[in-house]
């Protein structure tokens, strides 16, 4: 339960936050749907969001981390709760300083968006996060959905996560302590990223260019690029892909309000207009229950959907 109350004096006494009362998030998300939020915060430095992570957990306030919006629905009526964004505290990019020394060291906050990521890798010439072009979104967020193609994912190149944990103490823990696996990095739901540092290695600008527009070129001619969606909603069955299945039951073009299954690309659902987190779900349940009944297949959602 939110204390309205509690949380207004809590928020305007806490110091460095930015924040806005009542604010639709349905600009905040890809697939540009969602009603507003009780409070969406924007801690300013690491130890504002410290300060107020404390506060939250000890209060119980429900909270959730929102970061490019690019993989979640959210409801269509008033979300009784705080959306915290760190892309004011968490937005550094950084080298290492140890000169000359092979893989290059390349820290990043949480908060900065992964397009950002990639021209900083294209301008300084350092090749390894390639397979991260056209994924819209955080490093936070990609960090815990261990973001990536079958090319590869955020947590190949990872060396150390950096995160507050749920008695809200910063620890930094090696991917040896980790467990990613598809689509997960095997993080505690409870616990907050803050940054991570991938080993990248220098690579000749030509090369990346041309790697980086090959690997979009693919992206635009499969995807349905440009439409408001939250690209897969399933993740592929062991060894199978989602999108056959659902193109295979016959759904490619149905249409729930304006929320429509690609006809590019069936395990996409986009925006058309104005649809609704209803409309989302209901074609999110259809799909599912077509699946089952034609090939006996379980379908598991990649997208995270809140108020469900
Ligand atoms: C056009 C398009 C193409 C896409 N292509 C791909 C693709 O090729 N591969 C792929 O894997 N995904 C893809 N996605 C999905 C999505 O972009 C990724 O899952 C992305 O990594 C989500 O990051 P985000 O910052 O938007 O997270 P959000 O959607 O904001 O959040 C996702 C989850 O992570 C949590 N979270 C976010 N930041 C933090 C943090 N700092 N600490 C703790 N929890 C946090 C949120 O609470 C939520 O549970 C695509 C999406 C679109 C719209």
């Amino acid at each position: 339960m939110l204390n309205r109350d509690l949380v207004h004096s809590l928020i305007v006494n806490l110091p460095g936050l930015e924040f806005k009362w009542r604010e639709p998030l349905a600009r905040y998300t890809t697939f540009r749907v969602g009603g507003p939020v009780f409070c969406l915060v924007m801690p300013q430095t690491e130890d504002a969001l410290i300060g107020l992570m404390q506060e939250l957990r000890s209060h119980a306030v429900p909270y959730f981390i929102l970061g490019g919006g690019s993989n979640l629905l959210l409801p269509d009526d008033e979300l009784n709760a705080l959306a915290v964004q760190l892309t004011l505290c968490s937005a550094n990019i950084g080298l290492d300083k140890q000169e000359g020394a092979l893989p290059v060291r390349l820290s990043a906050g949480a908060g900065v968006r992964l397009p950002r990521l990639l021209g900083y890798c294209l301008k300084n010439q350092l090749g390894g996060l390639e397979s991260l072009v056209g994924i819209p979104g955080t490093v936070g967020g990609a960090l815990v959905m261990n973001a990536g193609t079958r090319d590869g994912a955020i947590a190949d190149p990872l060396l150390w996560v950096e995160v507050l944990d749920e008695k809200n103490r910063r620890l930094r823990i090696p991917k040896s302590e980790l467990s990613p696996g598809y689509r997960s990095l095997g993080l505690p739901d409870n616990w907050v990223v803050l940054g991570c540092c991938l080993e990248v290695e220098p690579c000749a600008d030509g090369v990346q260019r041309a790697r980086l527009s090959e690997i979009m070129r693919e992206r635009k001619r499969t995807q349905p690029v440009g439409w408001p969606s939250a690209g897969c909603i399933f993740k592929n069955p062991e060894g199978l892909a989602a999108g056959a299945l659902i193109e295979k039951s016959g759904l490619k073009g149905l249409r729930m309000g304006d929320a429509e299954v690609s006809p590019k690309h069936a395990n996409w659902i986009i925006n058309r207009g104005h649809a609704r987190a209803l409309d989302v779900v209901a074609l999110i349940e259809l799909i599912e229950d077509r699946v089952r009944r034609d090939f006996g297949i379980h379908l598991k959602r990649e997208i995270r959907i809140m108020g469900s």
